[in-house]
């Protein structure tokens, strides 16, 4: 029996994820598809992770009806950090002799393997199939495959890799679908629709769970220190991305009109690297404040990043994107407020 194994953080599981997984199994005619959430993944701050069980839960809801599709909560089950290799190896011990493991990645995935715990033995358990997930240039696929599996070489059919003695690496092509869960956590906070990103019944779980909404306060020694008011820290916050260099500077005042946060910050960036140089520098200089996000998402892609203080929500935008999310037409209700420079 040949089994698909989609590994991850799931946090939340979405369309990208499903649709793929679909087409994997479809198109190397896998039997059945494991999805194995996450317990602890090594790369991720464990405090910022939605709870195992809503995970696992969420998933359980994402592939309901679906017959080839399973779940696996065996990362829960483990102490410590969720390596992949440690599942690959329990399950390929535990695997009858007909059953062969197919361990699905996407491209991004791929090219960060070289920080995973000992990813050359991943191949000694299961074959790699490597989808393809927008942004990743083929470059870099192929530079890691050449770093990190220097022995294999291509098969006659095109885009699979094999070395002697090891499992396989195939590339395969998926739909490209831009979806992340990180685009989905940060649509949540800024109270815009994830719908038709996930499966209905994964939205109903959220709203339900209000996950993604508001941000979990789980350890008392990240809580900020701030004594004023909300008002104020905006007032502060705002400053400094001006003194970044962040253009276009608003303050959203949404009290009465959400209920997560109180005022909204929206201002943008010229390049990738200046949004993720103002949200270092602004989390640097708050903290000396004894100001500290709850949350921030989206600071390696660098396009949108949130950076989350409880009462005020950040947003650092590269321009193009600014207008495309256009979180002001979203909250036209609010008074708005521009900082500029005194
Ligand atoms: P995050 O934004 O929180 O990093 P994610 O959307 O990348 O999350 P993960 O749970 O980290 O999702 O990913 C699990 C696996 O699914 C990874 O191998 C990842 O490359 C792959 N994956 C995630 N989203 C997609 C997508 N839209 N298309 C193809 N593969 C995807």
């Amino acid at each position: 029996m040949r089994i698909g194994l989609f590994g991850g953080t799931l946090d939340p599981i979405h369309i990208g994820h499903l649709r793929s997984a679909e087409e994997v199994w479809e198109g190397l005619g896998l039997e059945q598809i494991w999805f194995i959430p996450a317990g602890c993944p090594p790369h991720k701050d464990p405090e910022k992770l939605t709870p195992f069980s809503h995970r696992i839960e969420m998933v359980r809801l994402a592939i309901e009806g679906t017959s080839h599709f399973h779940v696996l909560p065996i990362e829960g089950e483990r102490e410590g950090p969720s390596y992949s290799v440690d599942t690959l190896s329990h399950l390929a011990l535990g695997a009858s002799q007909d059953q062969e493991f197919y361990f699905i990645l996407g491209s991004d995935a791929f090219n960060e393997l070289a920080k995973w715990k000992e990813p050359r033995r991943l191949v000694d358990y299961a074959n790699l199939v490597v989808i393809n997930r927008d942004g990743e240039q083929w470059s870099l696929v192929e530079k890691t495959l050449k770093d990190l599996f220097p022995e294999y070489a291509p098969d006659e059919k095109k885009r699979t890799f094999s070395a002697p003695g090891k499992k396989k690496i195939i590339f395969y092509k998926v739909t490209n679908l831009e979806i992340s869960a990180t685009e989905i956590r940060k649509r949540r906070r800024s109270g815009m629709s994830v719908r038709f990103l996930v499966p209905n019944k994964v939205l109903k779980y959220m709203e339900e769970h209000g996950l993604y909404v508001k941000n979990p306060v789980s350890n008392p020694n990240s809580v900020s220190q701030w004594q004023g008011s909300s008002s104020e820290m905006a007032a502060l916050i705002s400053d400094e991305v001006l003194n970044n260099k962040g253009e276009r500077v608003i303050i959203l005042d949404v009290r009465g009109l959400s209920s997560v946060t109180d005022y909204i910050i929206i201002a943008h960036g010229y390049s990738v690297r200046h949004v993720q140089g103002m949200a270092e520098n602004i989390r640097r200089d708050l903290k000396k404040l004894g100001v500290f996000p709850y949350g921030v998402e989206g600071e390696k892609e660098g396009n949108w990043v949130l950076l989350d203080f409880g009462d005020v929500i950040l947003h650092l935008f590269l321009e193009p994107l600014r207008e495309f999310y256009d979180l002001e037409g979203l909250w036209s209700e609010a008074p708005k407020r521009t900082v500029e420079e005194k």
